[in-house]
């Protein structure tokens, strides 16, 4: 039998697809080498209103695995994914690891989950579970690999937070008022002691009224707070009419329903960190807030 002499000998890696830049980095974190990780939205994509290009469907009948944010972040292709998941493909929801008695159900949410579960970086890392169980049964071989990795997923995630809360403590507690375009922020609020205002309503879908912008402004007046942020994949149109009424200032512009570029780092307090992954984009959303408020 002739051996063709220039082919690779190392094992081909295992295709995954993955639906948001925070899945994406997640999935590459757990994965590491084995693993190779396309993500579907990029920095700046809203994946409320993403609707699967045509390139997308076929990315994903390629892909051994799935993985998606859940609990209707995707509003659009959750249909898409359960149709995929019946024909015996493996698709997964990383947040559904995520116990029920820890995620949120705020009212203006009406009978669905608050999705960002990101926010909150323990919450976070409850969907570590649900990638490793997920590329270990596409690739049994890389089990106990992907078990390590996951264990020090989940320490990097907890030693952000004692990170973050250390950085809030700067802040007076009376001055701990995120306001934002969205409702992206409730787990970040819950996780690191902030009431979190947003203009618009959960999702991104419905546009805020002038009703909302005019409340928004009379509360930034009577709390007397000292900045207001926009949103990285959200119009800051809203925000910006409210910091031109208000007559407050906008402290900057945080990741809320996606990451960063990769490879784009960014520097504060003389520490660098990659905005383009989960840690880098938590630890500059902290920063802009604190050095903001304090
Ligand atoms: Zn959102």
């Amino acid at each position: 039998m002739a051996v063709a002499p220039f082919l690779p000998v190392h094992a081909a890696k295992l295709n995954v697809v993955a639906t948001t830049t925070m899945v994406t980095d997640l999935v590459k974190e757990v994965g590491g080498d084995r693993v190779k990780v396309v993500g579907l939205m990029g920095p700046g994509v809203d994946p409320h209103l993403y609707k699967p290009a045509s390139g997308d469907v076929v990315k994903l009948q390629r892909a051994k695995v799935i993985f998606y944010s859940g609990l209707m972040l995707e509003g659009r292709m959750t249909d898409l994914f359960f149709r995929m998941s019946r024909t015996g493909k493996l698709v997964y929801a990383v947040t559904e690891s995520i116990p029920e008695k820890d995620r949120l159900e705020p009212p203006e949410f009406s009978g669905h989950w608050d999705p960002h579960v990101w926010g909150d970086p323990i919450l976070w890392s409850r969907c570590v579970i649900t990638v490793v169980d997920g590329l270990s049964k596409a690739d049994p071989a890389g089990a106990a690999e992907y078990a390590k990795r996951g264990k020090l997923v989940v320490a990097s995630y907890e030693a952000m937070r004692t990170w973050a809360l250390e950085r809030v403590s700067q802040v007076p507690k009376t001055q701990r008022i995120l306001v934002t375009s969205h409702d992206a922020f409730n787990y970040f609020g819950k996780a690191f002691g902030f009431q979190v205002v947003a203009v618009q309503g959960l999702s991104t879908v419905s546009e805020a009224g002038l009703a909302d912008i005019a409340k928004t402004v009379d509360f930034i007046k009577q709390k007397k707070i000292k900045a207001i942020f926009v949103e990285s994949s959200v119009n800051p149109a809203a925000i910006e009419r409210v910091s031109k009424d208000a007559g407050v200032k906008i402290g900057g512009e945080l990741f809320s329903d996606a990451c960063g570029k990769v490879g784009d780092i960014h520097e504060a307090h003389g520490e660098k960190y990659d905005v383009g992954t989960f840690v880098g984009m938590l630890k500059h959303n902290i920063n802009t807030v604190v050095d903001a408020l304090k």
